[in-house]
């Protein structure tokens, strides 16, 4: 495969953009090499610059549950468009869109739309350390919740008790009000709890991780997050701005039957443009602005080109009963197939899958946090990566990424995928 065009582009646009990209990942850092430039992208995949065509398993990062260019998303968006796309006022389009959302997702009354992930997960943290006076937080290393400051830390030296910047910017001041805690292990969150009695405003965490490969939460310690925060007055977040409206329509409080506090989203309730969300009951929604003194706020936020896609895949989503079945049917045969490629080429793995979530790991031992996904072999997923792509299979340019699945998928395009893995694990 050639990609002339996308190194030339590359070139370009390092002149003018940091690195050449408005998101490091993007880069192919990680994995080296020239990132490649899409130009198009319909159902499964993804075309380049060069003319190349990919099965696409990144899918703009998992807004593109139903597929690249849906036919719905963009019929609502070109429709919108013409009659204006930004006025600064309230619609009646945010309303049905915040309607059909507090319909499908369990636990929540009232839900506020931004522009981000991030935005979400920084002013759902606002919320909580508003509604209940304290300051720190606690985040799990490993767990993602977008770039702003408070969770952008690190593991301290020694005991880790709290944080540290890990990039400079992040003041110590922001540092020290955040905890960090490890993945599925409730002790370690009681521990930190006692050592910070009445001090922790909230506990934020994504309830299947996705951002250090896919790691579904063990048994019990949704559970215990939830009773540790009940019996401490503190409130419990989920970011869902990965699993929202992906593990199920109601997300991973309705997959595993746990309410969550504050729930974030982003990715796929906008159907592929610039939205993210919070939500929870109305007493904690009651104290934000303009009801309350927590204040947030933006310009473009309920955009209504960006509300319209994401009220067209909602829509698509609520009314396909059999979508999550099909999705984790895929994702199984999958999982299957890879396994087995791997297996009878002896390449040491292990591979973690939940609904349409999944990701493979260069390692020989169960992947259950930060730590274990890390002990994977890097060298592997490099030439494992460089392998697919050659043979026409894009997966995120990192080790620590998910592989999403989208709807549009056919069982001929995972054949392919599978006789990809089959052919590369050869070479690894
Ligand atoms: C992607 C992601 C974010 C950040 O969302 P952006 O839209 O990139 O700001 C936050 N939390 C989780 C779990 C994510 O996967």
């Amino acid at each position: 495969m050639l990609y002339q065009r996308s190194s030339a582009l590359f070139k370009e646009a390092q002149q003018v953009i940091p690195g050449g990209v408005n998101s490091p990942v993007r880069a192919f850092k990680a994995v080296g090499g020239t990132p490649i430039f899409a130009k198009s992208a319909k159902g499964a995949y993804v075309y380049d610059e060069d003319g190349n065509r990919f099965i696409d398993y990144i899918n703009s990062w998992g807004p593109m549950l139903l597929g690249h260019a849906f036919q719905p998303v963009v019929d609502a968006v070109i429709e919108k468009t013409k009659e204006g796309t930004s006025f600064g006022m309230p619609t009646a389009l945010e309303t049905e869109i915040a309607e059909l959302a507090v319909s499908m997702v369990p636990n929540i009354d009232k839900i506020r739309f931004v522009n981000s992930g991030t935005e979400a997960c920084m002013s759902a943290i606002r919320l909580a350390r508003g509604y209940t006076k304290k300051d720190k937080i606690i985040k799990f290393a490993g767990c993602y919740h977008g770039h702003s400051d408070s969770f952008l830390i690190a593991a301290g030296s020694g005991a880790v008790t709290f944080g540290t910047p890990n990039s400079p910017g992040v003041t110590q001041g922001t540092a020290k009000d955040t905890l960090l805690a490890t993945y599925n292990d409730i002790e370690n969150v009681k521990s930190l709890v006692e050592a910070n009695k009445g001090e922790i405003a909230a506990i934020i965490v994504e309830p299947v991780a996705g951002n250090m490969g896919c790691i579904p939460p063990v048994e019990g310690f949704l559970e215990g997050l939830r009773a540790v925060c009940d019996a401490n007055d503190m409130l419990l977040i989920f970011d869902e701005v990965m699993t929202g409206f992906r593990l199920a329509n109601g997300g991973v409080q309705e997959l595993k039957g746990i309410n969550a506090d504050i729930v974030c989203f982003g990715k796929v309730v906008g159907g592929g443009l610039p939205v993210g969300a919070f939500a929870s009951r109305n007493e904690v929604m009651n104290h934000l602005a303009p009801l309350g003194p927590v204040y947030q706020a933006g310009t473009l936020s309920g955009n209504p080109l960006a509300m319209a896609a994401g009220l067209a895949m909602l829509k698509a989503i609520k009314t396909d009963k059999g979508l999550m079945n099909r999705l984790e049917e895929k994702t199984k045969y999958l999982h299957n197939g890879i396994a087995e490629a791997l297996n009878k080429n002896n390449v040491t793995h292990s591979i973690n899958r939940i609904g349409s979530m999944i990701s493979v790991h260069f390692s020989d031992e169960p992947v259950l946090d930060f730590e274990s996904a890390a002990k994977g072999n890097n060298e592997t997923f490099k030439k494992f990566f460089h392998g697919m792509l050659s043979k026409g299979i894009y997966i995120a340019p990192s080790a620590f990424e998910t592989w999403f699945i989208t709807d549009a998928l056919t069982y001929q395009d995972l054949n392919e995928t599978i006789a990809a893995v089959e052919e590369v694990a050869k070479e690894l």
